[in-house]
Protein backbone atom coordinates (compact mmCIF):
# COMPACT_ATOMS: atom_id res chain seq x y z
CA UNK A 1 0.00 0.00 0.00
CA UNK A 2 1.53 3.43 -0.85
CA UNK A 3 2.31 5.46 2.45
CA UNK A 4 -0.05 8.91 2.94
CA UNK A 5 1.85 12.04 3.56
CA UNK A 6 -0.67 14.27 5.54
CA UNK A 7 0.42 17.87 5.54
CA UNK A 8 -0.95 21.00 6.99
CA UNK A 9 -0.30 24.80 5.51
CA UNK A 10 -1.36 27.85 7.82
CA UNK A 11 -2.63 30.45 7.41
CA UNK A 12 0.43 32.61 6.48
CA UNK A 13 1.67 29.85 4.17
CA UNK A 14 -1.36 30.79 1.66
CA UNK A 15 -2.08 34.43 2.37
CA UNK A 16 -2.30 35.06 -1.18
CA UNK A 17 -2.46 33.64 -4.52
CA UNK A 18 1.16 33.77 -4.77
CA UNK A 19 2.07 31.79 -1.78
CA UNK A 20 -1.02 29.09 -2.58
CA UNK A 21 0.76 28.25 -6.02
CA UNK A 22 3.66 27.79 -3.85
CA UNK A 23 1.75 25.21 -1.38
CA UNK A 24 0.28 23.67 -4.58
CA UNK A 25 4.23 22.89 -6.28
CA UNK A 26 5.22 21.74 -2.37
CA UNK A 27 2.64 19.21 -2.31
CA UNK A 28 2.65 18.01 -6.18
CA UNK A 29 6.52 17.43 -5.54
CA UNK A 30 5.58 15.09 -2.45
CA UNK A 31 2.86 13.24 -4.95
CA UNK A 32 5.59 12.35 -7.23
CA UNK A 33 7.53 11.02 -4.59
CA UNK A 34 4.88 8.26 -4.85
CA UNK A 35 2.48 9.45 -1.84
CA UNK A 36 -1.28 9.14 -1.26
CA UNK A 37 -1.28 12.89 -0.18
CA UNK A 38 -3.98 14.73 2.25
CA UNK A 39 -3.56 18.36 3.17
CA UNK A 40 -5.12 20.84 5.49
CA UNK A 41 -5.69 24.13 4.77
CA UNK A 42 -6.01 27.53 6.84
CA UNK A 43 -7.79 30.54 6.62
CA UNK A 44 -6.16 32.55 4.17
CA UNK A 45 -3.84 35.55 5.89
CA UNK A 46 -5.69 37.12 8.53
CA UNK A 47 -9.30 35.87 7.17
CA UNK A 48 -10.90 34.86 10.50
CA UNK A 49 -9.71 37.49 12.10
CA UNK A 50 -11.59 40.06 9.70
CA UNK A 51 -14.27 37.47 9.86
CA UNK A 52 -14.58 38.39 12.92
CA UNK A 53 -14.25 41.95 13.25
CA UNK A 54 -17.41 41.87 10.77
CA UNK A 55 -19.54 39.39 13.26
CA UNK A 56 -18.53 41.89 16.00
CA UNK A 57 -19.71 45.17 14.14
CA UNK A 58 -23.15 43.59 13.95
CA UNK A 59 -23.38 42.55 17.60
CA UNK A 60 -21.23 42.71 20.53
CA UNK A 61 -22.76 39.22 21.16
CA UNK A 62 -22.50 36.81 17.71
CA UNK A 63 -24.23 33.61 18.20
CA UNK A 64 -22.06 30.79 18.22
CA UNK A 65 -23.73 28.96 15.65
CA UNK A 66 -23.57 31.35 13.04
CA UNK A 67 -20.32 32.39 13.77
CA UNK A 68 -19.55 28.69 13.16
CA UNK A 69 -21.13 28.96 9.81
CA UNK A 70 -19.13 32.70 8.93
CA UNK A 71 -15.61 31.35 10.29
CA UNK A 72 -15.95 27.88 8.43
CA UNK A 73 -16.18 29.88 4.66
CA UNK A 74 -12.68 31.05 5.51
CA UNK A 75 -10.87 27.21 5.16
CA UNK A 76 -13.25 26.70 2.22
CA UNK A 77 -11.94 29.54 0.54
CA UNK A 78 -8.20 28.08 0.21
CA UNK A 79 -9.39 24.42 -0.11
CA UNK A 80 -10.70 25.38 -3.39
CA UNK A 81 -8.00 27.56 -4.90
CA UNK A 82 -5.53 25.17 -3.72
CA UNK A 83 -7.01 22.42 -5.12
CA UNK A 84 -7.58 24.71 -8.57
CA UNK A 85 -3.90 25.41 -7.99
CA UNK A 86 -2.81 21.93 -8.04
CA UNK A 87 -5.14 20.58 -10.79
CA UNK A 88 -3.70 23.47 -12.80
CA UNK A 89 -0.37 21.39 -12.09
CA UNK A 90 -1.77 18.06 -13.98
CA UNK A 91 -2.87 16.84 -11.02
CA UNK A 92 -5.90 15.07 -9.88
CA UNK A 93 -7.28 17.14 -6.49
CA UNK A 94 -10.51 17.03 -5.14
CA UNK A 95 -11.24 19.78 -1.58
CA UNK A 96 -13.12 18.19 1.22
CA UNK A 97 -14.86 20.36 3.68
CA UNK A 98 -14.50 19.21 7.68
CA UNK A 99 -18.16 17.27 7.19
CA UNK A 100 -17.77 16.01 3.88
CA UNK A 101 -14.13 14.50 5.42
CA UNK A 102 -15.97 12.64 7.80
CA UNK A 103 -14.83 14.74 10.73
CA UNK A 104 -17.67 14.45 13.46
CA UNK A 105 -17.51 16.62 16.80
CA UNK A 106 -19.58 17.42 19.62
CA UNK A 107 -22.02 20.40 19.83
CA UNK A 108 -20.14 22.97 21.54
CA UNK A 109 -19.76 25.88 18.72
CA UNK A 110 -16.79 27.57 18.16
CA UNK A 111 -14.64 24.84 20.42
CA UNK A 112 -15.90 21.89 19.43
CA UNK A 113 -13.79 19.17 19.82
CA UNK A 114 -13.83 16.00 17.41
CA UNK A 115 -15.11 12.50 18.23
CA UNK A 116 -14.49 10.24 15.56
CA UNK A 117 -13.60 10.55 12.25
CA UNK A 118 -14.77 8.76 9.85
CA UNK A 119 -12.14 9.54 6.21
CA UNK A 120 -14.64 7.17 4.03
CA UNK A 121 -14.75 10.32 1.30
CA UNK A 122 -11.10 10.91 1.68
CA UNK A 123 -9.79 7.00 1.23
CA UNK A 124 -11.52 6.85 -1.81
CA UNK A 125 -10.48 9.25 -3.39
CA UNK A 126 -6.84 8.91 -2.57
CA UNK A 127 -7.21 5.28 -4.05
CA UNK A 128 -8.38 6.77 -7.28
CA UNK A 129 -5.21 8.37 -7.18
CA UNK A 130 -6.40 12.02 -6.21
CA UNK A 131 -4.46 14.25 -3.90
CA UNK A 132 -7.04 15.56 -1.36
CA UNK A 133 -7.39 19.04 0.31
CA UNK A 134 -9.10 19.63 3.37
CA UNK A 135 -10.77 22.74 4.98
CA UNK A 136 -9.14 22.77 8.35
CA UNK A 137 -10.83 24.16 11.68
CA UNK A 138 -14.07 22.43 10.94
CA UNK A 139 -16.35 19.74 11.36
CA UNK A 140 -20.00 18.69 11.42
CA UNK A 141 -21.58 17.84 15.09
CA UNK A 142 -23.76 14.97 15.87
CA UNK A 143 -26.73 16.92 15.31
CA UNK A 144 -24.96 17.70 11.92
CA UNK A 145 -24.30 21.41 12.49
CA UNK A 146 -21.35 22.76 11.48
CA UNK A 147 -18.56 23.50 13.95
CA UNK A 148 -15.28 24.78 14.78
CA UNK A 149 -12.39 23.20 16.87
CA UNK A 150 -11.27 26.52 18.42
CA UNK A 151 -8.95 28.90 16.94
CA UNK A 152 -5.70 27.61 15.91
CA UNK A 153 -7.43 24.57 15.15
CA UNK A 154 -6.59 23.89 11.84
CA UNK A 155 -3.55 21.91 13.35
CA UNK A 156 -5.48 19.25 14.82
CA UNK A 157 -8.05 18.66 11.44
CA UNK A 158 -4.47 17.26 10.20
CA UNK A 159 -3.05 14.97 13.68
CA UNK A 160 -7.21 13.88 13.48
CA UNK A 161 -7.17 13.08 10.04
CA UNK A 162 -3.18 11.22 10.22
CA UNK A 163 -4.73 9.19 12.86
CA UNK A 164 -7.70 8.48 11.34
CA UNK A 165 -6.32 7.63 8.13
CA UNK A 166 -2.68 5.54 9.74
CA UNK A 167 -0.12 7.62 9.02
CA UNK A 168 1.41 6.88 11.56
CA UNK A 169 3.22 11.18 11.43
CA UNK A 170 1.68 14.63 10.28
CA UNK A 171 3.80 17.87 9.05
CA UNK A 172 2.86 21.26 9.67
CA UNK A 173 3.98 23.72 8.15
CA UNK A 174 4.13 27.96 8.87
CA UNK A 175 6.23 30.51 8.91
CA UNK A 176 8.13 29.22 11.68
CA UNK A 177 10.69 26.34 11.09
CA UNK A 178 9.98 24.57 14.37
CA UNK A 179 9.29 24.73 17.57
CA UNK A 180 11.71 27.95 19.47
CA UNK A 181 12.33 27.74 23.21
CA UNK A 182 10.04 30.98 23.19
CA UNK A 183 8.42 33.32 20.59
CA UNK A 184 10.77 33.84 17.84
CA UNK A 185 8.68 37.09 16.77
CA UNK A 186 9.29 38.44 20.89
CA UNK A 187 12.25 36.88 21.93
CA UNK A 188 14.86 37.74 18.85
CA UNK A 189 17.74 35.32 20.14
CA UNK A 190 15.61 32.01 20.89
CA UNK A 191 16.33 29.23 19.68
CA UNK A 192 14.61 26.19 18.03
CA UNK A 193 14.08 23.12 19.59
CA UNK A 194 14.88 19.68 17.51
CA UNK A 195 13.32 17.39 18.97
CA UNK A 196 10.18 17.73 22.22
CA UNK A 197 8.35 15.40 24.12
CA UNK A 198 3.72 15.13 24.33
CA UNK A 199 3.91 16.65 27.44
CA UNK A 200 6.02 19.63 27.05
CA UNK A 201 4.87 20.19 23.77
CA UNK A 202 0.99 20.26 25.26
CA UNK A 203 2.26 22.29 27.78
CA UNK A 204 3.43 24.56 25.91
CA UNK A 205 0.46 25.02 23.27
CA UNK A 206 -2.29 25.47 25.97
CA UNK A 207 -0.21 28.59 27.76
CA UNK A 208 0.22 30.00 24.70
CA UNK A 209 2.84 28.73 22.43
CA UNK A 210 0.61 28.78 19.18
CA UNK A 211 2.51 27.48 16.40
CA UNK A 212 0.81 23.95 17.42
CA UNK A 213 -2.63 23.67 18.87
CA UNK A 214 -2.82 21.84 21.99
CA UNK A 215 -5.61 19.80 20.95
CA UNK A 216 -3.67 18.39 18.26
CA UNK A 217 -1.21 17.71 20.50
CA UNK A 218 -3.59 15.67 22.32
CA UNK A 219 -4.65 14.01 19.44
CA UNK A 220 -1.19 13.23 18.92
CA UNK A 221 -0.06 11.69 21.61
CA UNK A 222 -3.47 9.74 22.21
CA UNK A 223 -2.62 7.82 18.45
CA UNK A 224 0.93 8.03 18.96
CA UNK A 225 1.29 10.53 15.74
CA UNK A 226 5.06 12.02 15.35
CA UNK A 227 4.25 15.58 14.52
CA UNK A 228 6.81 17.57 12.24
CA UNK A 229 6.44 21.30 12.78
CA UNK A 230 8.52 23.12 9.95
CA UNK A 231 8.39 26.06 7.83
CA UNK A 232 6.54 26.32 4.20
CA UNK A 233 9.52 28.44 2.84
CA UNK A 234 13.08 29.20 3.51
CA UNK A 235 14.70 26.67 6.09
CA UNK A 236 15.08 23.13 6.17
CA UNK A 237 15.18 23.30 9.82
CA UNK A 238 12.31 21.44 12.23
CA UNK A 239 11.16 20.27 15.54
CA UNK A 240 10.09 16.95 15.68
CA UNK A 241 7.63 15.55 18.45
CA UNK A 242 7.52 12.12 19.44
CA UNK A 243 6.22 9.37 22.49
CA UNK A 244 9.91 8.20 23.30
CA UNK A 245 10.93 11.45 23.67
CA UNK A 246 8.75 12.12 26.81
CA UNK A 247 10.69 9.61 29.00
CA UNK A 248 14.25 11.67 28.07
CA UNK A 249 15.76 13.78 30.82
CA UNK A 250 14.42 17.16 30.42
CA UNK A 251 17.24 19.82 30.07
CA UNK A 252 15.72 22.74 28.02
CA UNK A 253 13.39 25.43 29.25
CA UNK A 254 10.73 27.42 26.87
CA UNK A 255 8.96 30.29 27.82
CA UNK A 256 5.01 30.96 26.63
CA UNK A 257 2.98 33.94 26.52
CA UNK A 258 -0.93 33.52 26.83
CA UNK A 259 -2.80 36.54 25.89
CA UNK A 260 -4.98 38.49 25.91
CA UNK A 261 -6.59 37.62 29.18
CA UNK A 262 -9.52 39.97 30.60
CA UNK A 263 -9.13 39.42 34.53
CA UNK A 264 -11.50 40.43 36.64
CA UNK A 265 -10.89 40.83 40.33
CA UNK A 266 -13.64 41.53 42.35
CA UNK A 267 -13.92 42.04 46.83
CA UNK A 268 -15.73 38.83 48.61
CA UNK A 269 -16.69 37.07 51.61
CA UNK A 270 -16.63 33.32 51.47
CA UNK A 271 -20.34 33.10 51.85
CA UNK A 272 -20.86 34.67 48.39
CA UNK A 273 -18.50 31.85 46.69
CA UNK A 274 -21.94 29.77 45.11
CA UNK A 275 -23.54 33.43 44.02
CA UNK A 276 -20.49 34.34 42.18
CA UNK A 277 -19.83 30.30 40.89
CA UNK A 278 -23.88 30.38 39.65
CA UNK A 279 -23.61 33.62 38.07
CA UNK A 280 -20.55 32.77 36.18
CA UNK A 281 -22.41 29.67 35.21
CA UNK A 282 -25.66 31.32 34.42
CA UNK A 283 -23.61 33.57 31.40
CA UNK A 284 -21.76 30.17 30.15
CA UNK A 285 -18.37 31.78 31.73
CA UNK A 286 -16.32 29.04 32.55
CA UNK A 287 -12.99 31.01 33.44
CA UNK A 288 -9.42 29.89 31.60
CA UNK A 289 -7.98 30.70 35.18
CA UNK A 290 -9.54 31.18 38.93
CA UNK A 291 -8.12 31.86 41.90
CA UNK A 292 -10.40 32.03 44.99
CA UNK A 293 -9.73 33.02 48.98
CA UNK A 294 -8.30 35.53 51.37
CA UNK A 295 -11.14 38.33 50.22
CA UNK A 296 -11.06 38.30 46.97
CA UNK A 297 -11.91 36.79 43.89
CA UNK A 298 -10.04 36.66 40.74
CA UNK A 299 -11.51 35.11 37.59
CA UNK A 300 -9.72 35.51 34.09
CA UNK A 301 -10.56 34.68 30.43
CA UNK A 302 -8.87 33.90 27.51
CA UNK A 303 -10.35 36.11 24.84
CA UNK A 304 -9.69 33.49 21.97
CA UNK A 305 -12.19 31.34 23.81
CA UNK A 306 -14.57 33.98 24.46
CA UNK A 307 -16.10 35.87 21.21
CA UNK A 308 -19.27 37.52 23.78
CA UNK A 309 -16.98 38.06 26.43
CA UNK A 310 -17.52 41.65 27.23
CA UNK A 311 -21.35 41.23 26.70
CA UNK A 312 -21.31 38.47 29.61
CA UNK A 313 -19.06 40.26 31.51
CA UNK A 314 -21.14 43.67 31.64
CA UNK A 315 -24.47 41.03 32.56
CA UNK A 316 -22.70 39.81 35.47
CA UNK A 317 -22.63 43.30 37.18
CA UNK A 318 -20.03 42.43 39.24
CA UNK A 319 -18.11 45.30 41.30
CA UNK A 320 -15.13 43.98 39.66
CA UNK A 321 -12.14 45.99 38.38
CA UNK A 322 -11.20 44.49 34.82
CA UNK A 323 -7.41 44.42 33.93
CA UNK A 324 -6.30 43.13 30.17
CA UNK A 325 -3.42 40.80 31.36
CA UNK A 326 -1.44 38.07 30.49
CA UNK A 327 0.18 34.79 31.89
CA UNK A 328 3.96 34.56 30.63
CA UNK A 329 5.42 30.87 31.66
CA UNK A 330 8.43 29.08 32.32
CA UNK A 331 7.93 25.39 30.48
CA UNK A 332 10.14 22.69 31.98
CA UNK A 333 10.98 20.51 34.85
CA UNK A 334 12.87 22.67 37.55
CA UNK A 335 14.63 19.21 38.50
CA UNK A 336 12.55 19.36 41.41
CA UNK A 337 14.19 22.60 42.99
CA UNK A 338 10.70 24.67 42.26
CA UNK A 339 12.42 27.13 45.03
CA UNK A 340 15.46 27.99 43.15
CA UNK A 341 13.46 28.74 40.14
CA UNK A 342 10.98 30.51 41.89
CA UNK A 343 13.85 33.00 43.29
CA UNK A 344 15.80 33.35 40.18
CA UNK A 345 12.35 34.16 38.36
CA UNK A 346 11.48 36.94 40.81
CA UNK A 347 14.79 38.52 40.45
CA UNK A 348 14.09 38.17 36.69
CA UNK A 349 10.67 39.59 36.83
CA UNK A 350 11.36 42.41 39.48
CA UNK A 351 13.59 44.32 37.02
CA UNK A 352 10.58 44.99 35.08
CA UNK A 353 7.04 44.89 37.32
CA UNK A 354 6.79 46.02 41.15
CA UNK A 355 6.01 43.26 43.64
CA UNK A 356 2.27 43.97 43.55
CA UNK A 357 1.85 44.25 39.73
CA UNK A 358 2.36 40.26 39.16
CA UNK A 359 0.84 37.32 40.58
CA UNK A 360 3.13 33.84 40.57
CA UNK A 361 1.95 30.23 41.06
CA UNK A 362 3.83 26.75 39.86
CA UNK A 363 2.47 23.32 38.44
CA UNK A 364 4.07 20.37 37.76
CA UNK A 365 5.68 21.29 34.74
CA UNK A 366 5.14 25.12 34.66
CA UNK A 367 5.75 28.57 36.50
CA UNK A 368 3.35 31.19 35.28
CA UNK A 369 3.07 34.95 35.98
CA UNK A 370 0.75 37.09 35.29
CA UNK A 371 1.54 40.28 34.35
CA UNK A 372 -0.53 43.52 32.89
CA UNK A 373 -0.62 43.10 29.29
CA UNK A 374 1.88 45.75 28.23
CA UNK A 375 4.51 44.43 29.63
CA UNK A 376 4.16 41.01 28.48
CA UNK A 377 6.84 41.34 25.97
CA UNK A 378 9.79 42.36 28.47
CA UNK A 379 8.85 39.48 30.57
CA UNK A 380 9.32 36.92 28.26
CA UNK A 381 12.69 38.08 27.48
CA UNK A 382 13.50 38.66 30.90
CA UNK A 383 12.77 35.25 31.62
CA UNK A 384 14.17 33.56 28.36
CA UNK A 385 17.51 35.59 29.73
CA UNK A 386 17.07 33.69 32.93
CA UNK A 387 16.03 30.25 31.87
CA UNK A 388 17.40 29.39 28.71
CA UNK A 389 20.38 31.61 28.02
CA UNK A 390 22.25 32.03 31.47
CA UNK A 391 21.40 28.37 32.57
CA UNK A 392 22.61 26.97 29.41
CA UNK A 393 26.03 28.67 29.68
CA UNK A 394 26.32 28.10 33.36
P1 LIG B 1 -0.28 29.15 11.27
O1 LIG B 1 -1.14 30.29 10.84
O2 LIG B 1 0.63 28.63 10.19
O3 LIG B 1 -1.05 28.06 11.95
P2 LIG B 1 0.44 30.34 13.76
O4 LIG B 1 0.43 31.82 13.64
O5 LIG B 1 -0.74 29.68 14.36
O6 LIG B 1 0.75 29.72 12.32
O7 LIG B 1 1.74 29.85 14.54
C1 LIG B 1 3.02 30.31 14.16
C2 LIG B 1 3.42 31.48 15.06
O8 LIG B 1 3.54 31.01 16.38
C3 LIG B 1 4.76 32.05 14.75
O9 LIG B 1 4.68 33.09 13.80
C4 LIG B 1 5.28 32.55 16.09
O10 LIG B 1 5.24 33.95 16.22
C5 LIG B 1 4.30 31.95 17.09
N1 LIG B 1 4.96 31.28 18.22
C6 LIG B 1 4.62 31.46 19.53
N2 LIG B 1 5.39 30.73 20.31
C7 LIG B 1 6.25 30.04 19.52
C8 LIG B 1 7.30 29.10 19.76
N3 LIG B 1 7.61 28.70 21.00
N4 LIG B 1 7.98 28.59 18.70
C9 LIG B 1 7.67 28.98 17.44
N5 LIG B 1 6.69 29.87 17.15
C10 LIG B 1 5.98 30.40 18.17
N1 LIG C 1 -8.31 29.95 10.65
C1 LIG C 1 -8.45 29.49 12.02
C2 LIG C 1 -7.89 30.55 12.98
O1 LIG C 1 -7.41 31.57 12.53
C3 LIG C 1 -7.86 28.15 12.27
C4 LIG C 1 -6.38 28.01 12.06
O2 LIG C 1 -5.72 28.93 11.54
O3 LIG C 1 -5.82 26.96 12.44
O4 LIG C 1 -7.94 30.36 14.17
MG1 LIG D 1 -1.88 27.97 13.90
Amino acid sequence: MTAIRVQKYGGSSVADVGRLLRVAERVVEAKRQGFQVVVVVSAMGDTTNRLMKMAHEITPEPPRRELDMLLSTGERISMALLSMAIQAHGYEAISFTGSQSGILTNDRHFEAQIIEVRPIRIQDELARGKIVIVAGFQGMSYKREITTLGRGGSDTTAVALAAALGAGSCEIYSDVDGVYDADPRVVLDAKRLDSLGYDEMEEMARMGAKVLHAEAVRFAREHGIALYAKATAGSEGYTLIRRDLDAEPKTKMAITCLRPLCWLSVPYAEADEAAYQAQLAAQGLHPSLSFWGGQQIEVAFWRDAYPELDAAVARLRWPAIAEEKAVVSVIGSQSGDIAGALVRANQAVRGILEAAQWRVWTAPLRMSFAVPLACADDVQRALHRAFCVESLGA
